[in-house]
């Protein structure tokens, strides 16, 4: 793991949300996509070395809907950025963490990603991502 390289925020609306994090963080958005594997629209921001991606769901019956339906808006999950993400993951299925997909999948802002489940990590979602 080298640094937390953003953290994710379940929200309802990025056209609502986008601009109240314009303001906050007093940055433009740098960047809005589709990632379709996650069913998921995301909004970037860079602040320093970490960026807050912001995740509004594409359907009712994705992972954010549901998210939201569940705890409401808020922190969804923490991801760090590794060199190797097929090594860390293998490190940590041998340290008995449990990976949400067996391969590297592509994500936002051309990463390939990976998440733990948070059944294992007192109920934090993590992601890998590694720069593909
Ligand atoms: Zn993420």
């Amino acid at each position: 793991m080298l640094k937390v390289e953003h953290i994710g925020i379940a929200v309802k609306s990025l056209q609502q949300s986008i601009p109240l994090f314009e303001k906050l963080l007093q940055t433009p958005c740098y960047k809005t996509e589709v990632v379709e594997s996650e069913k998921v629209t995301t909004a970037f921001f860079q602040k320093g070395e970490t960026k807050i991606e912001l995740l509004e769901s594409a359907t009712e019956e994705g992972v954010i809907a549901r998210f939201i339906q569940k705890k409401g808006e808020g922190i969804h999950h923490l991801a760090f950025e590794v060199a190797d993400i097929k090594k860390e993951m293998s490190r940590l299925e041998g340290e008995g963490f449990t990976l949400l997909n067996k391969e590297p999948k592509p994500g936002a802002d051309g990463k390939l990603i990976c998440f733990l489940h948070p059944k294992d990590t007192n109920s934090v979602l993590i992601e890998l991502c590694q720069e593909a």
